[in-house]
Parts: structure tokens; sequence; C-alpha cells
């Protein structure tokens, strides 16, 4: 996963072949200490397909790449391109 606004760096592309296929909502979204990781505007975050997957399994919940944190989304679905 990887936490990117929608309003300046939506569509994130993944280092090493990642490719994010959807989004979700942080928990709170737009109020919400999720903040892009470009700039200083709320985050999505955006999930590739195994993490789509979970999501679908009822997954909440998703580390980011170092596992310094880990961010709660809602229950509001997968915005999809
Ligand atoms: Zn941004």
């Amino acid at each position: 996963m990887l936490c990117r606004c929608l309003a300046k760096h939506s569509w994130p592309r993944g280092k090493k072949g990642r490719k994010y296929i959807g989004y979700v909502k942080p928990f709170g979204y737009p109020d919400t200490a999720a903040v892009c990781g470009s700039c200083d505007n709320p985050a999505v975050v955006w999930l590739d397909e195994m993490e789509v997957e979970l999501y679908e399994q009822g997954n909440r919940i998703f580390n980011g790449p170092t596992q310094f944190v880990s961010i709660k989304v809602d229950n509001d679905g997968i915005m999809k391109m």
C-alpha cells in the first residue's frame, strides 16, 4: 500500500513493478492522520492486486512497506480505475 492524495498524486506508480489498481479511504477521511507521502494533503490508501483481495476478504488494516506504520481503512469499498 501507498498513501497518496487524490488532489495531486493520484494513481501513483509503484516501485519494482508494483501496480496499484484501486484505493480505499483511511478511517475518518478526509479528517485523517494519513497524509500524502509527496505533499501535505490528506491521503487515500492505494492498494495493489493482492491487497485489494485482502480488502475484499474483510481486511481493514494495511502495512506500509517498512512496517513503520499501519493504516486502518473504512468500509466504503474500493474505488478502481
Ligand atoms: Zn499529494
